[in-house]
Order: C-alpha cells, then structure tokens, then sequence
C-alpha cells in the first residue's frame, strides 16, 4: 500500500531548510534575560566565572530587563501603533532592512522611554534608605529630565556610536530601544524579512549582532545563530566563518575556563545508556579571524541550554580582556555596558 505523507512531514524531509530568521519571542526575550543575569550574578553559570564586583552590575541589568519585560507585556496598539506594511514591502523589495535603525524613528518609542524610566526610577527610590534619592534615582532623573528633542539625538548617538554616549545612562536609553524594536520585530513574519547583502548585519533592522549561539533542539539543531542587539532577533550564518569579514581561512576559538568534566554521562534513557556530557569549558568562546584580527563570542546550548548571547556576553568580559591581550579587536560591542570614551 502507498504511503501518504502529511504537508508537515514532507517539508521535514528537506534538510536543507535552515530557519534563517529566529524572532523574538513578544512575552518572554527579556524575562529570559532577566533570570540569566540574576543566575550569572551569582556566579551559578559553570562556564561563566563572574567576580562579585561585575555580579552587583549584572543583578542590574538584570532588574533592567525584568522592567523592559514589563513595558513590553503592557503595550498596546494605541501605544505604539500597527506595523506599516507598505515600509515593510518596499524594504523587502530593496533587500533593506524592514524596521531600520538608522533614519527617523517613530514618536511612539518615547512612550516606551517614559514607561521605563518611570518604573526604574520608582523602583530604584523604593529600594533607597530612608526615602532618600538613591544614585540610581539620580542618573534615571536627568535621564528623564531631556526634551523629547535631546531624548532623539541621545538615541541617535547610542545607535549609530558616531557621538560619545554618557557611559552611565547609555544602557538605560538603549533599553528602551530594544524593547520599542523588540515589539516591533515579534509582529514580523519570517516572510516579511529580505536577505541582505551582508549576513553579518541583522536583517530586520540592520544593526550590530552582540554575540553568535549555536542552538540545539528542532530544526535549529547545530545551527549558528547571531543575536541582534537591538531587535533581539536572532539569525543564520553557517558556523567557522568570521562574522565580520566573512573569511573561512583562520578561524580559531578561544576559551574561557579549563575543567576536567567527562565527554560522556549516564543516561538510561538515551541510546546505549549514555549522551555527550554538557561541559563548561566547551560552553563560551571567542571566534578570532586571522585576517581581519577581531573576534566576538559565541556560546553552545548543548554545553549551557539556558544560554542567553547578550546576558552570557556582558559576564563574560574576562574573556574580552584575553582576546585584547592577544591583540584582536572586538567587532561590536554589548549594548549595556558602555566605556566613557566608547564611540563604538
Ligand atoms: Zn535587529
Ligand atoms: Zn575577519
């Protein structure tokens, strides 16, 4: 008797159909990051060592992502508007990218800014001695304190890194661009996203990636992935290439811990009653070109299934202070943690 095959099964048959495009999940990007940083602030990632002194930061950032969370559940249409389709189907024409960082912003992301500076600032006094303002409360002022007009050219200046961005506040304006891009990407369809000319820019809005991932599970299993550190969309580029020049010649990975954890387990439940052991030291890496001399990090799910790039990317910064000792520069940086004299 001839089988039949479902419409399901049969598109499961082609192996070459790599999800290229990862969006982000509306009700959960940030939450995941939030109890990432809170289990890196404590030092409880094998792979990540994190000192006590980045872990008061990271539980920060950490509040900061449970708060851009909150703002996005919140949002609604009257908000922030529905996405024009006519902008989204001429980019795709042009292979440009649909919701681009670059140009002019829509007014509705200052409604996003106001909600999470004022849930910050509110959370940050409430934790404050005696009612007294708190530091944090101090710098979420002023923050709060610029015209819409200032608001625009301080966001112009953390987007496109042209102007030197105040260190202290820069993670707190950008926060809430993420989250305005963020919504604005979960409402995509994978149909609606072009290829681009250049695979290592994010083909939604056309910004940096912070880090890359190789993900396990599905249709994704051992595929890279490089996360946006605007949209937080996630997308494809095939694995042993440089991510900022697309060399494939001397590609070399860098890690961060040594362990001597075993390369398999006991599992009576997979086959032979064993399975690959998850294993720190092969869980966080620098991918270092020798023709371009930079680097940027990419993390294994199947040694750490909770990996979270941007999170896993600002703890891991011992790992940055290696690679500059060993002279490569990196390609972008992490969009929380901004240097006084960082243009880039
Ligand atoms: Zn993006
Ligand atoms: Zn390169």
């Amino acid at each position: 008797m001839q089988r039949i095959l479902e419409a399901g099964q049969i598109e499961s048959l082609d192996h070459s159909s790599i999800p290229r495009v990862r969006l982000p999940e509306r009700y959960g990007a940030f939450g995941a990051r939030a109890t990432r940083m809170r289990r890196l602030a404590a030092n409880s990632v094998a792979g990540i060592p994190v000192e006590p002194a980045l872990g008061g930061y990271l539980n920060l950032m950490g509040r900061l992502a449970d708060a851009q969370q909150g703002v996005l559940n919140g949002l609604t249409d009257s908000d922030v508007g529905p996405l024009d389709h006519d902008m989204i189907a001429r980019s795709q024409a042009h292979s440009m990218p649909v919701l681009p960082a670059s140009g002019p912003r829509q007014a509705s992301w200052h409604v996003v800014f106001d909600r999470l500076l004022g849930a910050l600032t509110a959370a940050a006094d409430a934790a404050g001695a005696n009612g007294a303002d708190s530091p944090l409360g101090t710098t979420l002022r002023a923050l709060q304190a610029l015209s819409p007009a200032e608001r625009d050219a301080a966001a112009d200046a953390v987007l496109t890194g042209l102007a030197a961005p105040d260190a202290a506040t820069a993670p707190f304006l950008f926060a809430a661009l993420q989250v305005w891009w963020t919504e604005r990407a979960s409402r995509l369809q994978v149909t609606d996203i072009p290829y681009m000319e250049h695979p290592g820019l994010c083909p939604v809005c056309g910004s940096q990636p912070v880090a890359s991932v190789v993900r396990i599970g599905g249709a994704s299993q051992n595929y890279r992935y490089l996360q946006c550190g605007l949209c937080t969309t996630e997308f494809h580029m095939v694995r042993v290439k440089c991510t900022n020049c697309e060399s494939t010649d001397t590609i070399s990975y860098n890690g961060i811990v040594e362990t001597g954890a075993p390369d398999v387990i006991e599992d009576a439940g997979a086959p032979g009653g064993k399975r690959p052991a998850a294993d720190p030291a092969k869980f966080a890496k620098a991918e270092t070109c020798g023709k371009c001399h930079c680097y940027r990090k990419i993390f294994y799910q199947e040694h750490d299934y909770d990996t979270e790039p941007l999170a896993d990317d600002l703890a891991s910064l011992s790992l940055d202070v290696l690679m500059t000792e060993a002279g490569y520069e990196r390609i972008s940086g992490n969009p929380l943690f901004w240097l006084d004299d960082a243009t880039s």
